[in-house]
C-alpha cells in the first residue's frame, strides 16, 4: 500500500483505491531566443531566454473508475498535465505513477503496458487523424503493432471496436474526410480503444462539436466507463459539461490546483475566490443549462506570474499577505482542499 496521498482524505472517492498519482508534478518550458535577441546578447544585452511555469507543483490522485474533472482557464497548464499523465511530454520535476508504477522515468516512458494503459483523446479529431490512413489502418495499426491482435484477425477486431464506439464496420475503409465532426472523433476513441486502455485523458475532447453531438459523445464516454471500467482524467474549460460528468472536480490556475473537492461540492459550495469567480453564472432563465461568464480580469503571463498567491491581481479579497505568500493547498473538510490564506 502506498503512502497516503497529500491530497486524499478519507472522504474522497480516491481513498478507495488510487490508480493515477501525481505528486509536485511540475513542467517548464524556456522560451529560446529568436536570432535578434542572440545578436542583442551577443553585443552586450543582459536579454535572456525566459521560462514558463505551465504546471507548477501540482499534486492529485484518481481512483479507479473515478472520473475527474479538470477546470480552468485557458492556458492554465491543464492540457500540459494531461499530456504528462498520457506519456507524451515528460515532466520537468515530480513523479507521476499509475497502478504504482511510475510513468516516465527521465524524458522516457518506463513501460509500455503503461503507455498502452493511458489514452490520450483530443480536442481536434481532424488534425489527430492521419488524412491518408484509412479507418481500418487507423484503428488497427496499434493493436497489430504492439501484437495485441494478429494480422489476420484485424479486420474482425476493428469491425468491433467501431461498432463499439457507434460507427458502422462498413465504412472501415473510408478515410477522415469522409466522415462529420462527431464520427470522427468517434474515430479517434475506436483508435483509443483498440489497444484497451484502463485510463483516458480527454483534453477538451468535444469542445469542437455541436452541442447536440456533444450530449452523444458524453453519453459515448459514460456508457464505455461502466462497460469497460474506465477511468477518466476529463480536461475541460466547459463547467456545465464537467458538472454532468465528473465525480469531482481540480480547478487550476496559472499551473497551480487551487481546489480539489467533489462536483456536488464545488458547484454548491465553492471556497477559493478563483472557483467563486469562474462558477459567476450569467443570469439567463431561458437557458435550459448554466452559463458562465469569463472571470473578469486579465490572465497574467505565465512568463511572469504574480508573486505569493497567483490569484491576487484578480482577487476581490487580496490582502498584503496574499501577494507576499504563496497558499498551501490544504484540506479544509473531508474529502475537499483549498489553497486560499482567508481558509486560515
Ligand atoms: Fe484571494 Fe488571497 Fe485567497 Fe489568493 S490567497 S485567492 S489572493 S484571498
Amino acid at each position: 500500500m502506498n503512502a497516503p496521498h497529500p491530497t486524499e482524505t478519507a472522504g474522497s472517492p480516491v481513498a478507495r483505491r488510487r490508480i493515477l498519482e501525481a505528486r509536485d508534478v511540475s513542467k517548464r518550458f524556456v522560451k529560446r531566443l529568436d536570432l535578434a535577441g542572440k545578436i542583442a546578447r551577443r553585443l552586450g544585452s543582459s536579454i535572456r531566454e525566459e521560462t514558463v511555469h505551465a504546471v507548477d507543483g501540482v499534486s492529485l490522485s484518481v481512483g479507479e473508475g473515478e472520473v475527474l474533472g479538470l477546470v480552468g482557464e485557458s492556458g492554465c497548464g491543464k492540457s500540459t498535465f494531461g499530456r504528462m499523465v498520457a506519456g507524451i511530454l515528460p515532466p520537468s520535476e515530480g513523479t507521476l505513477s499509475f497502478d504504482g508504477k511510475p510513468i516516465w522515468n527521465g524524458g522516457r516512458v518506463t513501460a509500455r503496458e503503461t503507455a498502452l494503459a493511458v489514452q490520450m483523446i483530443f480536442q481536434d479529431p481532424f488534425a489527430s487523424l492521419d488524412p491518408r490512413m484509412r479507418v481500418q489502418d487507423i484503428v488497427g495499426e496499434a493493436p497489430v503493432v504492439h501484437g495485441m491482435v494478429p494480422r489476420k484477425e484485424i479486420g474482425d477486431y476493428v469491425a468491433e471496436v467501431m461498432l463499439r464506439v457507434g460507427l458502422d464496420p462498413d465504412f472501415r475503409r473510408r478515410y477522415p474526410h469522409q466522415f462529420s465532426g462527431g464520427q470522427r472523433q468517434r474515430i479517434g476513441i475506436a483508435r483509443a480503444l483498440a489497444v484497451k486502455p484502463r485510463f483516458l485523458v480527454c483534453d477538451e475532447a468535444i469542445a469542437a462539436l455541436d452541442v447536440s453531438i456533444q450530449a452523444q459523445v458524453i453519453n459515448l464516454f459514460m456508457d464505455l466507463r461502466a462497460d469497460l471500467d474506465l477511468t477518466y482524467l476529463f480536461i475541460s474549460h466547459d463547467l456545465s459539461v464537467v458538472e454532468h460528468i465528473a465525480d469531482r472536480v481540480v480547478i487550476m490556475y496559472l499551473g497551480r490546483v487551487v481546489e480539489i473537492a467533489t462536483t456536488e461540492d464545488i458547484f454548491d459550495d465553492p471556497n477559493h475566490p478563483y472557483t467563486q469567480a469562474l462558477l459567476s453564472e450569467v443570469p439567463r432563465i431561458e437557458l435550459r443549462r448554466r452559463d458562465y461568464q469569463p472571470v473578469k480580469g486579465e490572465i497574467p503571463s505565465p512568463l511572469d506570474p504574480p508573486s505569493g498567491c497567483h490569484f491576487h491581481p484578480r482577487c476581490p479579497h487580496a490582502t498584503e499577505r496574499c501577494r507576499a505568500e504563496r497558499p498551501a493547498l490544504r484540506e479544509i473538510a473531508p474529502g475537499r482542499l483549498s489553497a486560499c490564506h482567508l481558509n486560515d
